[in-house]
């Protein structure tokens, strides 16, 4: 599977670089939400939280826990989002798992909030059966 992202990690097109290890590298996202928004990706790459690592996808957050503190304590953020669009159908774009660490500004509007279903009673019992019956 090779995408963009491979070519960044091979060093093959530019990017801004601002953290690596053994397991992951965050780069600047080219198009950002806002300034210091930031994309970590494993270095051996999955698509998506269906076939990821969780190892290398829990270490993937913990790198996002340490950039949102660097951009905190850099002024860049007041706040973040950390996303992963996982699949077509949420959006997913690059099929090289990374995780987005969006940094917000109080009222920046930057990052709409979602719609939302109504349910009833009945439809929250159906679910939950569904999915504890799944895990
Ligand atoms: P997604 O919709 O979650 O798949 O997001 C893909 C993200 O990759 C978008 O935010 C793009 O702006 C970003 N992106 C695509 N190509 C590059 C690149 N060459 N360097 C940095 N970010 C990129």
């Amino acid at each position: 599977m090779e995408t963009i992202f491979t070519k960044i990690i091979n060093r093959e097109i530019p990017a801004h670089i601002v953290y690596e290890d053994e397991l992951v590298l965050a780069f600047l996202d080219i198009s950002p939400v806002n300034h210091g928004h930031t994309l970590i990706i494993p270095k051996e790459p999955f698509v998506n939280i269906f076939d990821a690592d969780p190892e290398i996808f829990a270490h993937m957050h913990k790198v996002g826990q340490k950039i949102a503190n660097a951009l905190k304590a850099t002024g860049l953020a007041d706040g973040v989002n950390l996303v992963t669009n996982n699949g077509e159908a949420a959006g997913q774009e690059v099929f090289h798992s990374h995780l987005h660490v969006i940094p917000r500004h109080s009222g920046d509007k930057a990052f709409q909030k979602p719609t939302h279903v109504t349910v009833t009673p009945e439809d929250l019992v159906r679910t939950k059966t569904a999915l504890t019956a799944a895990l």
